[in-house]
Parts: structure tokens; C-alpha cells; sequence
């Protein structure tokens, strides 16, 4: 036998560890390490699956998969969040990385915002919570082993998003501070050297309280994606921001549409808004859903091949609790005309995303937690959401919750999503999930967080 076969029996045959493949690709999530706020939380690209995702101390993290030859890379710490122990034993999670890799193929990551706070200067656009939004780049193209800092956007941000279009624009989405801020954007037309100031999309403003809360703020939660050609699409729902109690009462759903040519905003009827869209504007020419007292949580929007828009949010009863009790996933589409829903009770309790192709067809990826077991699941309709149907079970998980990001950008069908499982304490293990289901590791490379 020669030598180099006889070393690799050898080895293969002392440590039956080195060759078990696991579901998951590490175990060093933290906390709530992705949500589908924050995105896209990944990009495929040339061949690979890159992510991101809130690793230990709440710092980015990245990871790398090849498609051609089923290898994985990192994941490698990317930066240095603020977020970090702030108070002992919270984990903060609203600074998650937004990943977008740009026209030279540089990585570029946004993290650990949280509304920063006074010491970082005056937020002219809003108020102060916690961190300090960071941009970090890849040194060489396509390489997630090292990174370096730039210091060209503001540190006031939180719920960052990346939307790249076609002509190599990056637009940077985000709020611009705590609860009482605008959210803006600020657009990169050099691949992530160099940001605009922000422009503000979203007011916040000062409105009429009364005498249970004398002190309220028009407040937002908001969704962008790339629309047809030039243009940007969002979705997103209204904060009753009140003082002095607070909680998280949000309702309604509302679109509209930026035409990055000129820089305006239009609602789904192309009338212009005037921006930034205050909560009068929005009712008026924006709504596609008056949630009346019911609760609801933004969720995502993508066009069909008529350019029109189909989206998901989740809607439930107050039931007393901060955030209000479950929330099942709503659908709507614009016919045209209308904003249909049909009101179905067939979709889940759950979070995702949606995948659509003609008016008639779309597909939702939903993660739901149910008694006893959690899932990542299809379900799609047929005929245009007067019905739902469950598809391909694509992960399922006894006992423990899921949570899942946005659809990953320009995504494989191997690798739809980044998913996370708990797993030891306040660490979750993370599955790069696809229509194969999760895609698999060695477990001596996947384990990570006992090393
Ligand atoms: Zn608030």
C-alpha cells in the first residue's frame, strides 16, 4: 500500500469524530443571532453562499460556503461590536450584520447599532439607545479571514439593511436612533468607500396623547428590497411610541416605492409622497391594511412578473403582554387595482419571507414554533392566496424555537436561509438551511464553542 493511502486509512480509522457531518455549521450563535430585519444576512456568489450572523459577544461573524466543493470556511469574527457586555448578562440583538458584497467583490458588513448614545455626538434625527453602527469590509475580495473598519456612515443607526442595485449603488437603509427617530437611507455610489448623508424616508414626530399616555411619538419598523429595475420597495408597519408606559403596540401595513433615478417616493399607485412620509401621509396614500386594535409585526415584500407587489406581515390580539400574544402571517397582493387578501386562516404563526412569480403563485419560507417542535417550512399558493397549501418540511426541530433571516441574496436553492437552534446556555446552533434541507459539516469543524 503506498504511504499516503496508508496515513489517511490510518486516519480515518483512529477518529470516527472527524468524519460525522452535523446540520449545523457552528454552534456560536448568541442570543437571537439572526432575524429578517436585518438584511440580506447573506449573499450567493460566484459559487458560494457567503453569511453573517451575531457570533459571541454580539460581534459579526462569517461564514463561507462553496457549492463546487461542498467545503466550508470560518466562521471569522469580522469586527468589534460596543454592544458587547454593556450590562452584564443582556444581550442587546438589534446589531446584527446586513452583508453585500460589491461590484469588486469586497465583502461589507454593518453591525452593532442600537440608536448609539450621547457621547458619540447630537443624533439630529432622532434619539439615543444603546451602540454604535459599524461598516467593516473584506481587505481582499471574496475573503472572509480579515477586515477593516470605515469610518463613512452614522453611528446613530439600527436595524440596518443593505440594497444594492444593478449599476453597483449600495443604499444603506436604517433607523436613525432609538424608537423616536426618522428612518433614512444613505446611498454609496463608489462600492462602500464613501456614503451620502442620510435622507430621511420615515418621520417621527410628536403626536396627539392623551390622558392614560400624555406623551406620544409616531414610530416605525420598515423592510427594503430591491423592486423592478431602478427602483426600491418597502413594507412597513406604524410604533404607537408611548410614554410614560411603554410596550410594543404596532399596527397596520403599509408600501411605497423609491425610483432611485430621481430620488422620489410613489405609492403602489405611482402617485409621489412627500418624504419623509409622516403618519398622515402614510394612512392616506399608503396603507394596504388598517389593523384596527389588532397587533402587527412588519414582514416582507417582493414583486411578482407583472412588477406587482406581493407581501407578508403577522397580526395578532394584544392579549395584555408587551408584545402582544401570537401572530399568524398575513398575506396581501396588489391585483392592480387592489390590495387583495383573502384573509386565510391556513398560514402558521411564524416568520419568513416570500418568493413569488406571477401573480397566481407564491411561495412563503416560514419558521414557526409549535407545541413541542419548531419548523422551516414552504407554503405556497396557487391561486393567487385565496389558499395556502404546506409544502416541503425543509427543517424541523424537536422541543426548541427557531428563528430565521430574509431569503439570503441572489440565493442557491441549497441555501435559502440562515436558521438558529438553541443549543448550550445563550448560544444557538446555526444551519445554513436549503431545498435539500440544512447543508451539512464535519462536526470537528462545526463545533465550536467548547474549543
Ligand atoms: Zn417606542
Amino acid at each position: 500500500m503506498p504511504m499516503v493511502l496508508l496515513f489517511s486509512f490510518l486516519l480515518t480509522g483512529q477518529s470516527c469524530q472527524e468524519t460525522v457531518l452535523v446540520d449545523y455549521f457552528t454552534d456560536n450563535g448568541l442570543g437571537a443571532a439572526v432575524k429578517t430585519m436585518q438584511h440580506p444576512a447573506g449573499e450567493y456568489y460566484k459559487g458560494v453562499t457567503y453569511i453573517a450572523y451575531q457570533g459571541p459577544t454580539e460581534d459579526p461573524y462569517v461564514a463561507a460556503y462553496s457549492h463546487r466543493t461542498g467545503k466550508w470556511k470560518g466562521p471569522f469574527k469580522a469586527g468589534e461590536s460596543v454592544l458587547t457586555g454593556k450590562e452584564p448578562g443582556m444581550i442587546d440583538n438589534h446589531g446584527k450584520p446586513a452583508m453585500i458584497i460589491d461590484d469588486e467583490g469586497y465583502i461589507h458588513l454593518v453591525f452593532g447599532g442600537h440608536g448609539g448614545t450621547p457621547d458619540l455626538g447630537i443624533n439630529p434625527l432622532g434619539n439615543y439607545c444603546r451602540g454604535q453602527m459599524k461598516h467593516v469590509v473584506s481587505k481582499k475580495p471574496l475573503d472572509i479571514t480579515q477586515w477593516e473598519e470605515l469610518d463613512n456612515i452614522s453611528p446613530f443607526g439600527t436595524y440596518n439593511q443593505f440594497v444594492k442595485m444593478d449599476n453597483g449603488d449600495i443604499y444603506l437603509f436604517y433607523r436613525h436612533g432609538a424608537h423616536r427617530s426618522n428612518w433614512v437611507y444613505q446611498l454609496s455610489t463608489d462600492s462602500g468607500r464613501t456614503f451620502a448623508p442620510p435622507v430621511s424616508v420615515l418621520q417621527t414626530k410628536q403626536t396627539t396623547g392623551n390622558e392614560e399616555y400624555p406623551d406620544i411619538h409616531d414610530s416605525w419598523y420598515a423592510w427594503f428590497e430591491n423592486g423592478q429595475g431602478d427602483d426600491i420597495i418597502a413594507t412597513y408597519n406604524y410604533h404607537v411610541c408611548k410614554g410614560p408606559k411603554h410596550d410594543g403596540e404596532r399596527h397596520n401595513c403599509y408600501y411605497m416605492v423609491l425610483d432611485t433615478k430621481d430620488q422620489i417616493w410613489r405609492n403602489v399607485k405611482r402617485e409621489i409622497l412627500a418624504a419623509p412620509v409622516t403618519k398622515e401621509e402614510a394612512d392616506e396614500k399608503t396603507l394596504v391594511a388598517n389593523t384596527g386594535d389588532l397587533w402587527t409585526v412588519r414582514g416582507a415584500v417582493r414583486l411578482d412578473d407583472e412588477g406587482y407587489p406581493h407581501i407578508i406581515y403577522y397580526m395578532g390580539e394584544y392579549m395584555g403582554l408587551k408584545h402582544g400574544g401570537p401572530k399568524q402571517v398575513i398575506y396581501y397582493r396588489w391585483t392592480g387595482e387592489e390590495w387583495f387578501t383573502a384573509d386565510s386562516t391556513d398560514l402558521p404563526v411564524a416568520t419568513g419571507d416570500i418568493l413569488v412569480s406571477s401573480p397566481d403563485e407564491a411561495s412563503l419560507l416560514l419558521a414557526a414554533k409549535k407545541e413541542g417542535f419548531a419548523e422551516l417550512t414552504w407554503w405556497n399558493t396557487m391561486d393567487g392566496g385565496r389558499s395556502f397549501k404546506k409544502g416541503e418540511v425543509l427543517y424541523h426541530r424537536s422541543k426548541t424555537g427557531i428563528t430565521t433571516t430574509s431569503i439570503i441574496k441572489n440565493a442557491h436553492p441549497d441555501a435559502r436561509v440562515i436558521i438558529s437552534g438553541n443549543h448550550k446556555g445563550d448560544y444557538k446552533k446555526m444551519y445554513l438551511i436549503g431545498d435539500k434541507g440544512p447543508v451539512q459539516r464535519l462536526m470537528s469543524e462545526a463545533h465550536q464553542i467548547d474549543k
